[in-house]
């Protein structure tokens, strides 16, 4: 180790910046936000550190830099661009044993500022011992998108609750209790902005850990279900949520469209299992309610079960009717969304779902049942909207055909976009009269989404006919659109 990793408690104490400008304007921003008392010492100032000075944030001397300024400074900083009077605040800092840093120069420095996550109280810190700043503001951003905004919140709900519990239990229950509640569901309540929840979940938790100590009944505490959207397939349209919940479940149940890339996100040591329903003879086929029964069962095991669905749980995803049967069961449960494949659709294939003058309103239709639905076929029908019809594959002739028989247009434009914003990702454009065609002679199969409207012309937005026979692969809409 170059550098011994420590937190500073500089509330109050004197913390001296030598320098005005920009960069010194940034250290002096951080030491006031840690409470210290900053001097700024330097012939001009920044106007962000004018300001600061105006509000009372901290002391300005519009002098040189003497000596004299580091004396009683529990910290010193060297900021002004200016090796010469860098050296000098240096030299006269280590004189005095005064912690020292010197921006950009690790060499007349005796600390480095690492960069950090700020989850206040939860710190994070992350350090290259001054030989690759932005390699560690890398790891950094890669930790900052696992942590959850809450996390602090979570820190301090625990630490206003930590004297009651030391008197409550011994240290050993102690211990266990705390890791229920990070890992649980007071922990996870807490971090979706839930308090109420959080704090219902951790009675509970304390009530089983007396029960426990007191040698009274055991019982496993129960477990949770995370009914996650996983989106359209790319990995990387997983939410920050989703990240963090898959890193935490103990099984993950999951869909047919569901890609790897995006199951390996998951905890390493997670169970998988795959409940994916398919409509193809010699398929797995697992019902409904095998789903439902498995996700009560593993939580009642008091294990996290995230349940991972394509797109968002809530769009044609039946998660209305696993959420019922949890609240049925009583089994506590989170409904993280997910970005639908209508949306993860319009993005890679260049269709903005609604645009002025072309479109004002979108609809997500069902096409698994064109015929025997209850849709409004004429409203549909009807110009100046876009309609993505999700599960319409093997229905395109009779979704075509109800639209036309209730006054749509034979040239409306229309595109069909096949495994959205994964790499075998297809487009394929034409009018409302040929798209059918065009789909089953590029033998478009599931998953694929059907957008119907004026804003899925090809090229600008605003030219009027579609172009005939338009079929783009992904690498076509690799440029700028
Ligand atoms: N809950 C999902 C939809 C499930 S229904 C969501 O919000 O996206 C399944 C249908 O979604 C498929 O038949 C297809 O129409 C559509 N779909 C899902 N993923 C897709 C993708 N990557 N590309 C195109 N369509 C997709």
């Amino acid at each position: 180790m170059d550098y011994l990793p420590v937190f500073l408690q500089l509330r109050s104490a004197r913390a001296v910046i030598v320098g005005g400008g920009r960069i010194a304007a940034r250290k002096a921003e951080l030491l006031v936000r840690s409470g210290a008392h900053v001097i700024v010492v330097a012939p001009q100032l920044h106007e962000e550190l004018r300001n600061r000075v105006a509000a009372g944030e901290l002391t300005y001397l519009a002098e040189r830099f003497v000596p004299a300024h580091l004396d009683g400074a529990a910290i010193a900083i060297a900021a002004t661009g200016l090796r010469e009077v860098n050296t000098t605040v240096s030299e006269a800092a280590r004189e005095r044993g005064v912690p020292i840093n010197v921006v950009d120069d690790a060499s007349l420095s005796t600390f480095i500022f690492p960069a950090i996550i700020d989850r206040s109280p939860v710190l994070v810190a992350v350090g290259s011992a001054g030989q690759a700043p932005v390699l560690a503001r890398w790891v950094r951003e890669q930790i900052e998108a696992l942590l959850p905004a809450r996390l602090g919140a979570l820190a301090r709900f625990m630490g206003e609750r930590r004297r009651s519990v030391q008197r409550a239990l011994g240290a050993a229950a102690r211990r266990a209790l705390w890791e229920r509640v990070v890992r649980g569901q007071a922990g996870s309540r807490l971090l979706v902005g839930d308090e109420p929840g959080a704090q219902r979940a951790f009675e509970a938790e304390l009530l089983v850990s007396q029960l426990t100590t007191s040698a009274a009944t055991g019982g496993t505490p129960l477990g949770e279900v995370y009914l996650i959207g996983a989106g359209p397939g790319d990995p990387d349209l997983l939410t920050l949520r989703a990240l963090q919940l898959l890193q935490q479940a103990d099984v993950v149940l999951y869909d047919r469209l569901v890609p790897a890339v995006v199951l390996e996100r998951s905890r390493r040591e997670a169970r998988r299992i795959f409940v994916g329903k398919s409509h193809g003879a010699g398929d797995e086929r697992t019902a409904q309610e095998d789903i439902h029964e498995l996700m009560i069962r593993f939580a009642r095991e008091g294990l996290k079960v995230a349940r991972l669905k394509g797109g968002d749980p809530f769009i044609f995803g039946r998660g209305g009717e696993e959420v019922e049967a949890l609240l049925r069961h009583g089994i506590p449960h989170l409904v993280v969304p997910g970005i639908t494949a209508a949306l993860g659709a319009a993005a890679s294939a260049g269709i903005p779902l609604t645009q002025r003058g072309l479109s004002q309103s979108v609809t997500f239709v069902t096409g698994h049942t064109p015929g025997e639905d209850s849709l409004d076929w004429s409203t549909l029908a009807q110009r100046g909207q876009t309609l993505v019809f999700y599960m319409g594959v093997g229905k395109l002739g009779a979704i075509v055909d109800r639209l036309r028989s209730a006054g749509a247009t034979e040239t409306l434009p229309a595109a069909l976009i096949e495994r959205a914003t994964l790499p075998e990702q297809r487009v394929l454009r034409g009018t409302l009269a040929e798209i059918a065609d065009l789909g089953s002679r590029a033998g478009i199969s599931p998953p694929a989404l059907l957008i119907v409207g004026e804003v899925a012309a090809p090229g600008e937005p605003a030219a009027s006919p579609a172009r005939p026979l338009a079929a783009e692969t992904a690498a076509d809409l690799s440029q700028p659109i």
